[in-house]
């Protein structure tokens, strides 16, 4: 029994919202887990603080006045006595509750202290003394499609359905730890009744998702087929000379990371390294030294990213760079099907050096003659690890990753300690920092008038607006609506575009080329163009409700501008002034900004991993459970070592996972 179906009393329009929310069955509601907890305890009321969660004791001092607002809400007040104060009490729709409440009856409170009015604002009444334990409230997150409380409810029916779960536990170690069932650690955290047993509960769940996370990254790190690289032999002048060429010299952390990647393309041992460097730092040029080593060796090349029009980017800046017996092709989705059959023939006969596309250049209709390295860019839009993707088609090329979203070190090596890591931490020379800003939408003629001088110096302005569903249009700024307001201010003057993800590749390629030429002014844009794009003449990016963006993702927006020696600036509005919109005004530093995000989020979105699937943990954080990630390594591959002695079900869960794992990833 896993469909939401199953729930007493929903229907087609709850379970689709619910859908929304990524809620699609009673698994997914189930460990839709509280984020935190209220701990509610008796307290002395002389020591309670305004708004202070309390339980208290008292008897009934007054009759309750009762009073009804409408319908379906009524409002009671009276008076207890705890034996030492007189409070007054106020309790919502327990109106039916009246002809109980007699004078002296004890009562038991569970609610809010209004220190300024002296007064409780209870949100439970027992009619009997509670025991003197303490209570357990969780909170969940809010969302915006559907309410808390209905959440809850649906979550509270679920809990009490005959529901099925796997388990991903090993017996042994379930033992060892002396862990509580799935089911149970589930129901505790939700209806926690004590510290001690919820502590153990979510501790169950979350050594299970650690547990799961470390036996697919150590399976991994433990196929020795993975680590077989290509033999080569290259004269480290010849790449030197290639650089000496270049119209810039590269920076120190550049030339480091050149190094890294000639040691380890020349080494017998296959290369699986993480190239990481903020926005506009360089990563670029790193790769194509690096296939241009891979070349000068006789292998082919493949370089794939997240969109066409950054692949369409990377190759027209290759072929700056590269010499024309090189041949390099680009791979897009526009191509006609003769045209594409001409390129995978070319491709197989190793008739081409070098390929740019999507990642449609690993998919399984694509063959290579001798493909020898792999690099993907901006790897956290793809999914962790796509080694096995290869590995099944019998190749075993050397592989970058690159990232402009770092990861703080001491946990790379932890979860990914087979990956090598270069980092580059410095910015080309010239390069200015982008002047950020926060402006609430109040200061919207502030930030018009701003527009309107970068516009008169001739240069080009990027705005952004969330990607919103019709349902949260009431108070959000939706790409049209903002249209039409910059309409309105500048379209007498200045060219608009509008960037949307319901375009087609095309129609997004013709605006973008558009943008880059100066035939449009103002970039209006859902978070498409988040990654890669390079218009050096755009000073100025504009981002409205910037408080819905995290933290990397507005990180890696603001590195849209800032590409040149002109000044430049992002204006972040927002009515709400978060920490993380703070966070940015102060700083840069991609590497800073991510250690923050880190702090303020946990390990949560590293990568995106949301989209990725590979780290999105419920409960654990690889940050604050590092301890516990720690045990499941070494406990997970113990189980890996010895996969033939268990049996059990939690045991034979998990090994299908190890099997998906060898084949997807
Ligand atoms: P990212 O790390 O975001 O991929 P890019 O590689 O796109 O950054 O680099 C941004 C810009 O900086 C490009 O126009 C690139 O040509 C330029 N660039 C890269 N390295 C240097 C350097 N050492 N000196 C000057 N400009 C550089
Ligand atoms: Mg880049």
């Amino acid at each position: 029994m896993n469909d939401l179906n199953a729930l007493k009393g929903i229907g087609p329009k709850t379970i689709n919202t619910l859908n929304q929310i990524g809620i699609n069955s009673i698994n997914d509601l189930v460990t839709f887990y509280p984020f935190r907890y209220n701990l509610i305890k008796r307290s002395l009321i002389d020591d309670l603080k305004q708004d202070d969660k309390i339980i208290i004791d008292g008897k009934i001092e007054t009759i309750p006045n009762m009073f009804r607002i409408k319908k379906n809400l009524d409002r009671m007040s009276f008076k207890i006595n705890t034996g030492t104060h007189l409070l007054n009490v106020v309790i919502f729709n327990r109106g039916f509750l009246k002809p109980k409440l007699k004078i002296n009856t004890p009562i038991s409170l569970i609610g809010k202290y209004d220190k300024k009015h002296n007064m409780v604002i209870a949100s439970e009444i027992k009619l009997s003394f509670l025991p003197p334990t303490e209570k357990i409230e969780p909170v969940y997150h809010m969302t915006y499609k559907i309410n808390v409380n209905s959440l809850k409810k649906y979550i509270n029916l679920a809990l009490d359905l005959d529901y099925e779960i796997d388990d991903y536990i090993p017996y042994y170690l379930s033992e060892k730890y002396r862990f509580m069932s799935k089911k149970e650690a589930i129901k505790i955290v939700h209806r926690p009744s004590s510290v001690t047993s919820l502590k153990q509960a979510r501790l169950r769940l979350k050594y299970e998702e650690l547990f799961v996370f470390m036996m697919r990254m150590n399976y991994l790190r433990m196929d020795k087929k993975n680590k077989i690289g290509l033999k080569r032999e290259v004269d480290y002048d010849k790449v030197l000379k290639f650089i000496d060429k270049l119209s810039f010299s590269l920076t120190l952390d550049q030339m480091k990371a050149v190094k890294n990647i000639y040691d380890d393309l020349i080494s017998p041992k296959r290369m699986n390294r993480l190239l990481q460097g903020d926005v506009g730092s360089g990563k670029t040029i790193v790769s194509f030294i690096a296939m241009y080593i891979n070349y000068l060796s006789g292998y082919q090349s493949a370089l794939m990213a997240p969109t066409e029009i950054l692949a369409k980017q990377h190759y027209e800046n290759i072929i700056k760079v590269f010499d024309d017996k090189v041949n390099i092709v680009l791979l897009t989705g526009k191509l006609k099907a003769k045209e594409k059959k001409e390129i995978y023939k070319d491709l197989s006969e190793g008739k081409i050096d070098i390929i740019i596309g999507t990642h449609a250049l690993i998919s399984d209709n694509v063959n290579y003659a001798n493909l020898g390295l792999v690099i993907t860019d901006e790897q956290h839009r793809f999914g962790v690890n796509q080694r096995s993707n290869l590995k099944n088609k019998g190749y075993t090329p050397d592989i970058l990753y690159m990232s402009a979203t770092p990861i703080p070190r001491t946990y790379a090596l932890t979860l990914y300690g087979d990956m090598d890591i270069s980092n580059i931490k410095t910015m080309p020379k010239g390069r200015k920092e982008v002047k950020t800003i926060l402006k609430s939408e109040k200061e919207i003629k502030d930030v018009l008038e701003m527009m309107l001088n970068e516009l008169k110096a001739n240069h080009q302005i990027y705005v952004v607006a969330p990607l919103i569903e019709e349902s949260d249009k009431v108070n959000l700024k939706d790409v049209g609506l903002i249209e039409s307001n910059m309409q309105k201010a500048f379209g007498k003057y200045y060219n608009i575009g509008v960037l949307h993800g319901r375009m087609s590749n095309d129609e997004k390629d013709e605006i973008m080329n558009k943008f880059k030429n100066n035939e449009i002014q103002i970039l209006i844009s859902t978070t498409v163009i988040e990654v890669g794009v390079d218009v050096a003449n755009a000073t100025m990016m504009v981002i409205f409700d910037s408080y819905r963006f995290g933290l990397s993702a507005l990180h890696q927006l603001r590195g849209r501008v800032g590409r040149s020696m002109l000044d430049s600036y992002c204006v972040l509005v927002s009515d709400y002034k978060t920490k993380r919109l703070e966070i940015l005004t102060e700083t840069n530093d991609g590497f800073k900004i991510s250690e923050e995000d880190f702090l303020l989020r946990g390990s949560g979105d590293l990568f995106g991993i949301k989209q990725s699937g590979d780290m999105s943990f419920l409960l654990a954080d690889v940050k604050k459970d590092y301890k516990i990630l720690l045990k499941a390594k070494e406990d997970s591959a113990n189980f890996l070592n010895n996969l033939d002695k268990y049996n059990d079900q939690g045991s034979i869960n998990l090994k299908r996972i190890i099997k998906e794992a060898s084949n997807l990833d």
